[in-house]
């Protein structure tokens, strides 16, 4: 009934069209229990705190755009301690864990700056039609009989396991009981900032605004100094948080110094309902709410005026670019070019998988590089280092944690990713020949080898060490076979 309430005061209220983003603000989770896997012995390379990545093309994303063929990269309690060329580094690190490239790449771990984890559990479940219809005949009946505390674990667990193989480091997510799924991805090892949701609806996990408040207030204490978890608070948007709560989210998230998270100018129908309101576009009215500062990552910013863009860049706002969930749902083109020649920082996000389909941010970056030259009609706009920047350096500037993560650079956190560079689809240039050629255009996901996160190796030769995969797809074909029947359980 939740549910319903919730499409309908929207629908009454004049919006014509909702975001799949919207999602996020209506499913109800929970989370008790540790998983299992976690308990377990790591393995000799997993519990290494000295590494040596060695012996590939060092692709550094640093503000010179060093690149190091035949490089290598040391790590040492979490961090980066010397990048260099291998012959330089190797004597001095002889007793390290040696990681070998064998020929590839050595790069950033890459930067999901926008998604809704649990989601993966509905991939597929409805695809290419009107948004209503999808939202109101498929997912949302679906939220309302299928998703509880097990459906959030299981979903984040599947996710992380994607994305991880993918070569994505950290990631940017917005839902609810975000607290268990800051459990499970402390639990497989990643980095990520979680936003806490909050939405001027009854949700599952908190019936009232003043009950979201003190969930997020108590979730965002319970992780705070952790070394990869950045707890955070996500107002859902502009049209589903009154001015007074968004005015107040801002407040509670500058008190607390924690990010705050929202969708912001995503499709038409939330423009033109904002207009009518307050007679002003997205980006002004947060502006005129005074909410628009550094700490502020927008999630997707499809419309903003050249005004607005001016704007953004002056009150430094992140925005995570999501060009293909953009494109499903035929939203339209986000304006990134001007955005980052204006010198907003623009990160790269996958959204949901419910409305993606997948979390591969290497189809992103292929797609936000050709899409801004289809619709610009300039191929020279957003080339292969920027698409591959806005996955990493500008990614973590866009989140505010550029001089933590997003470059190979000494004292920096050591989340770091090698890619195979030896594919027939990649073949025959030498990776160092042009890297940034090689990764934005031809390489897949399937190509990531090894995966770093602070200092720890989680992925080695393409097996994610941290999580049982077998036991996961086991729960999510579970979990995804009630969906399908109609069993509620
Ligand atoms: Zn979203």
């Amino acid at each position: 009934m939740i549910f319903r309430t919730m499409i309908s005061d929207i629908l009454s209220t004049g919006l014509r069209r909702i975001s799949p983003c919207a999602l996020a603000g209506c499913l109800a989770l929970a989370c008790q229990t540790a998983p299992d896997w976690a308990g377990r012995a790591q393995t000799e390379s997993e519990s290494a705190t000295h590494l040596l990545v060695t012996g590939g093309t060092v692709v550094t994303m640093d503000d010179e755009g060093t690149v190091i063929p035949d490089g290598a990269v040391a790590i040492e309690d979490g961090r980066i301690t010397a990048v260099g060329p291998r012959a330089e580094l190797q004597p001095a690190h002889a007793e390290a864990y040696q990681v070998s490239a064998d020929g590839g790449v050595i790069m950033p771990g890459l930067i999901n700056a926008h998604t809704h984890v649990p989601m993966v559990l509905f991939r597929g479940l409805a695809d290419d039609l009107e948004l209503m219809d999808w939202l109101e005949n498929h997912i949302f009946p679906a939220e309302a009989e299928h998703v509880d505390e097990e459906f959030v674990r299981v979903g984040t667990r599947l996710a992380c396991l994607e994305m991880l193989r993918g070569g994505i480091t950290t990631f940017v997510d917005g839902y609810y009981f975000e607290d268990a799924i800051a459990e499970e991805v402390e639990a497989c090892g990643m980095r990520a900032v979680l936003g806490s949701t909050l939405i001027d609806f009854p949700a599952p996990d908190n019936e009232t605004w003043e009950e979201a408040i003190a969930y997020a207030r108590a979730f965002i204490e319970k992780w705070r100094g952790h070394s990869t978890i950045t707890a955070a608070l996500g107002p859902h948007s502009s049209y589903t948080v009154s001015a007074e709560h968004l005015v107040e989210a801002h407040a509670i998230a500058t008190a607390l110094d924690v990010p705050l998270l929202i969708h912001l100018a995503e499709d038409r129908g939330e423009i033109e309902r904002v207009t009518q309101a307050t007679g002003m576009t997205s980006v002004d009215y947060l502006e005129s709410l005074g909410i628009l500062d550094q700490r502020v990552l927008a999630a997707h910013m499809v419309f903003p005026s050249p005004s607005e863009i001016e704007l953004l860049a002056h009150r430094d706002v992140g925005v995570a670019h999501c060009p293909q969930s953009n494109m499903k749902i035929a939203a339209g083109v986000a304006p990134v070019a001007a955005m980052i020649e204006a010198g907003v920082a623009v990160g790269l996000g996958t959204d949901g998988a419910a409305s993606n389909n997948d979390l591969n941010l290497w189809e992103e970056i292929d797609t936000a590089a050709k899409l801004a030259k289809v619709t610009t009609g300039d191929p020279t706009v957003l080339d292969a280092r920027q698409a591959i920047a806005m996955a990493t350096i500008e990614g973590a500037r866009a989140i505010g944690m550029a001089a933590d993560i997003g470059s190979l650079e000494v004292g920096k956190r050591a989340d770091l990713i090698v890619v195979s560079a030896d594919g027939f689809h990649q073949q025959p240039q030498p990776a160092a020949l042009n890297p940034y050629s090689l990764l934005a255009y031809a390489t897949k996901a399937s190509d990531v080898r090894h995966v770093i996160v602070e200092g720890r190796l989680v992925v080695e030769n393409g097996r994610v060490l941290t999580l049982d995969a077998d036991t996961v797809l086991e729960e999510a074909t579970a979990i995804r076979r009630r969906i399908t029947d109609g069993s509620s359980h």
